[in-house]
């Protein structure tokens, strides 16, 4: 285990700016957030208000630079955030994620001009932004992409985008896209990254998707039909796409696997508050052995998830050289263990958990989509085999 992981009482050894991030978020969460999550799983509601509010706490850029507004924070900085605002609601916390994922691309990848350009309203969430790889044909295999962007104008002002992106969480509610799009040959080394605002002439949004999770959230493609953004937008050079929009997941996997343990922490804590209650042949049903060792099993798979998402945050923060394995890494294994608590939370709750009003179904129907965004489990395993077997 790494040095920085002590154990104690089974979690990590945070410092005190880590505890008061923590008890921070957990209680604009638990005020702003959870007593609406239900609500607006239910009318399918985006509550842009709050979204935004949660700029005034710094998290519209928490691990962008400070001179352009961002927090400065790191990585197992941004993991306790997620999973605080995902204990309150996932869907809620993983909006946030992705637009910090596209900020952070603009900060880390974006010239002077351009981080003082989009930053400030981004970090403020003033603007809400979007990460765009995915398209109706390629998902996993994201060098595939087609969506074209062609130099044009006077003096190759600017580029014109077309094509499509698919399953674009955010697409429609955000103001600025961050786009992978081909502007050379075909693979990885043609894609480059262009900053799209909503109001760029010829850029459209499909019809929102009727999805299983997720419900507070829009997901729609976003259509480029002879759109057109000034040369200037273009991120750090033709052809530097592909690793701009890898280097963007290293972080927001971290992200999206803080969202699944936060949510997953709650459904357990939920199955133990009504498993003391329940009773059934003469006695509280956590009386049983049987639930005992399953709470058992989920105490322990979430805690050891969480030292792994810790230790895989620490290390992108140090910028150890084996971390996007431990990116991927993380993920697969979180947010597969998420979702298996989740799920036996329900089970535990009898027809109970079933229904909506409890709040374990839509914790369930949350984490399963973590599983196959920003890239599949599979494609984690994918990732971490390629370290492996590349070191031979
Ligand atoms: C609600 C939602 C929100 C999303 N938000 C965004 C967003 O904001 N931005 C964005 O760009 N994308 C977004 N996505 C897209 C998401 O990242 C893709 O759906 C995902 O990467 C998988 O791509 P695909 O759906 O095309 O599946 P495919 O790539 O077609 O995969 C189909 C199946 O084949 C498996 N597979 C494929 N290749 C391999 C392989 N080499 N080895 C083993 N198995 C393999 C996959 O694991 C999967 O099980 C979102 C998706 C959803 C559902």
């Amino acid at each position: 285990m790494d040095a920085a992981v002590a154990d104690t009482a089974g979690q990590f050894e945070l410092n005190e700016d880590q505890r008061a991030i923590q008890e921070m978020t957990r209680a604009f969460a638990a005020e702003r957030v959870a007593p609406h999550a239900l609500e607006w799983d239910k009318a399918r509601h985006f509550p842009d208000d709050v979204i935004r509010a949660t700029g005034e706490l710094g998290f519209g850029g928490i691990y962008v630079k400070d001179d352009v507004g961002g927090s400065g924070l790191g990585r197992l900085d941004a993991v306790l955030i997620f999973e605080a605002l995902a204990a309150a609601d996932p869907a809620f916390s993983s909006f946030i994620s992705i637009h910090n994922m596209a900020a952070w691309m603009i900060d880390r990848f974006g010239d002077d001009a351009q981080r003082q350009r989009f930053l400030p309203d981004i970090a403020s969430m003033r603007q809400l932004a979007s990460y765009c790889l995915t398209e109706p044909s390629s998902g996993s295999d994201a060098a595939a992409l087609k969506t074209k962007a062609v130099r044009a104008g006077g003096n190759g002002s600017d580029y014109v985008l077309n094509g499509a992106k698919q399953f674009i969480s955010g697409a429609g509610a955000s103001d600025v896209y961050v786009v992978m799009a081909r502007t050379g040959e075909d693979g990885p080394k043609g894609i480059s990254t262009l900053v799209v605002p909503k109001d760029a002439p010829g850029l459209s949004f499909g019809a929102v998707e009727n999805k299983m999770g997720w419900h507070m959230q829009p997901t729609r493609q976003v259509i480029f039909e002879d759109c057109k953004v000034p040369a200037e937008n273009l991120l750090s050079g033709e052809g530097r796409g592909f690793s701009i929009a890898m280097a963007g997941l290293d972080g927001g996997r971290l992200n999206i696997a803080a969202c699944s343990l936060g949510g997953a922490q709650s459904a357990l804590d939920k199955a133990l508050a009504y498993t003391a209650e329940r009773k059934a042949f003469g006695q509280a049903i956590n009386q049983f052995q049987a639930l005992q060792f399953k709470l058992a099993d989920m105490e322990t798979e979430l805690q050891a998830a969480r030292l792994f998402l810790y230790a895989a945050a620490s290390r992108l923060d140090r910028k150890a050289p084996d971390a996007s394995k431990w990116s991927a890494m993380a993920k697969r294994l979180v947010t597969d263990t998420g979702f298996a608590v989740a799920n036996d939370a329900l089970q535990l709750l009898g027809g109970y958990g079933y229904l909506h009003d409890y709040g374990v179904e839509k914790l369930v129907r949350d984490l399963r989509v973590h599983q196959i965004l920003e890239g599949t489990n599979e494609i984690m395993r994918v990732i971490v085999a390629r370290h492996l077997i590349g070191r031979q």
